[in-house]
């Protein structure tokens, strides 16, 4: 108890139902709303008065962008449509902040055998969904670590898990339907190691209300000492994902990495395979590995995006680090592993590759009519491929490399020129002779090749930089 800070009590104006206009109330209720979600997840200051009301709004403009950091959301520091969006989210009451470390020291269980009590049931399901529940919520867990969790009917177990509503007695009252939707208390005696469950929410075994199962693997590894993970992907991440498949849920290469810097790998048993029969799940690439390469690299309105794999990061100029996303959760229907992505600045459309299909984007949108083949832009059908593109916004053109060859598009003709393809090395000398990916900033070409990048200057034709690829990152 003694590491968790007090919350505050939600404000009774939310509640209150003053005679005011509508508008002007919804105004308030979302200033409450964001009042509350930074001091209670983001440890806000709550001795100062209303941030709205304040002259000096710099401090919390500071823990607006912390905010937006950690949830994957474009820093502004404002609090515009996206960001009200996730504070209106179901998530989990467990802070996300560092400052405000509700786990420090990194406890954890001195033993690897631990008892579990459910001390009442919500009344949404049958009992046996939610002894299931938690079952399976704990395997997820076993299975990664050398725990094992036996369960008791009565007496004090080391997670103690209930459901109640508003006040329950530890300062961290819930707050009705929605929102704050269960929290967690890491290893150690007495309350410590608990899960409180919201009775107000509809806990449901499918995605139709809040799936318990995955709100219980959440809070459980709170209790066993992991505190929240900025990777969306991630059981970790605060914020309830309702999109989960169920059926193929399995735990985040962040979630078994945490967990196991706790507890280390599940013990070997005689009987076990020398080759795990499981594959191990897929790898988030890490911003600041030194081998970082990408798959392609685009602006897009002013920022940069470095695809790889099933994410991409998006880098605004100004700011220093740039934020982490699946490719799916902005645009649902691009493939992931794409090959090669140019912004036509004109046109304020992204054209994005793989294979010998390509797609255009505005913004989040999917332009109507795509994906197109390739061959439409005049490539040969032994062009199968495209590795890196780049559009020169001065001569209006797009240079799309293919092995150690590239062919020069006009945009404004909408044709391939004459005269290519040409050899890479006779006009860009010193890149290649392949690239992984290109874009242009500020009248230079920046070329992309394994975990090296080369700054080009296409006026004179040579290279005046070289970089790691990962030069952009804050790293
Ligand atoms: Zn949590
Ligand atoms: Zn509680």
């Amino acid at each position: 108890m003694r590491n968790l800070p007090v919350l505050l009590l939600l404000c009774v104006a939310v509640c209150s139902a003053r005679p005011l206009e509508g508008a002007a109330r919804d105004k308030d209720n979302s200033m409450d709303l964001v009042q509350h979600y930074l001091e209670n997840y983001y440890n806000l200051a709550k001795d100062v008065e209303k941030f709205v009301r304040r002259k000096d709004s710099s401090p919390v403009v500071k823990k607006i962008q912390e905010m937006q950091n950690f949830l994957g959301l474009k820093v502004t520091g404002k609090l515009d449509s996206d960001t009200l969006e996730v504070m209106h989210k179901p998530r989990c009451g467990v802070p996300d902040v560092r400052e405000f470390r509700t786990f420090p020291g990194m406890p954890k269980w001195r033993k690897t055998h631990l008892t579990y009590r459910i001390v009442n049931y919500t009344l949404d399901l049958p009992r046996e969904a939610i002894d299931s529940a938690f079952e399976k919520a704990l395997k997820v867990w076993e299975e990664v670590t050398p725990l094992t969790f036996s369960k008791i009917y009565e007496g004090e177990a080391d997670i103690m898990i209930s459901f109640a509503v508003g006040a329950h007695g530890d300062f961290f009252s819930f707050d009705g339907p929605g929102k704050s939707l269960a929290h967690a208390f890491p290893p150690g005696p007495g309350m410590n190691g608990d899960a409180h469950f919201d009775d107000d929410e509809h806990w449901t075994k499918d995605t139709s209300g809040i799936n318990l199962f995955l709100a219980a693997a959440h809070e459980l590894g709170h209790s066993l000492g992991l505190e929240h993970s900025k990777n969306p992907e991630a059981l970790m991440f605060p914020v309830y994902n309702p999109l989960t498949n169920l059926a193929r849920f399995r735990l985040s290469r962040d979630d078994v990495d945490g967990i196991q810097s706790l507890y280390g790998p599940p013990a070997a048993s005689p009987n076990d395979p020398v080759v795990p029969t499981e594959p191990a799940p897929p790898e988030t690439p890490a911003m600041c590995d030194p081998t970082l390469s990408f798959d392609a690299v685009s602006t897009l309105r002013g920022e940069i995006l470095f695809f790889k794999d099933r994410y991409f990061w998006r880098k605004p100029l100004r700011t220093l680090e740039p934020g982490f996303y699946l490719i799916s959760s902005f645009w649902p229907s691009l493939p992931s592993g794409v090959d090669a992505a140019y912004e036509d600045t004109t046109k304020d459309i992204v054209f994005i590759f793989k294979g010998n299909q390509f797609w255009a984007v505005r913004g989040s949108e999917i332009q109507a009519g795509y994906p197109r083949g390739i061959q439409t832009l005049g490539f040969p059908p032994t062009v199968r491929k495209i590795d890196a593109a780049v559009f020169d916004k001065e001569k209006r053109k797009t240079y799309f490399f293919v092995e150690d060859k590239y062919w020069r598009f006009d945009e404004k003709k909408r044709s391939m020129d004459l005269g290519f393809p040409r050899r890479i090395v006779e006009d860009f000398p010193g890149v290649g002779p392949k690239v992984d990916a290109v874009f242009e900033s500020f009248g230079f070409f920046y070329f992309f090749s394994g975990s090296s990048q080369l700054q080009f200057d296409p006026n004179a034709k040579r290279v005046t930089h070289i970089l790691k690829s990962n030069s952009w990152f804050n790293c």
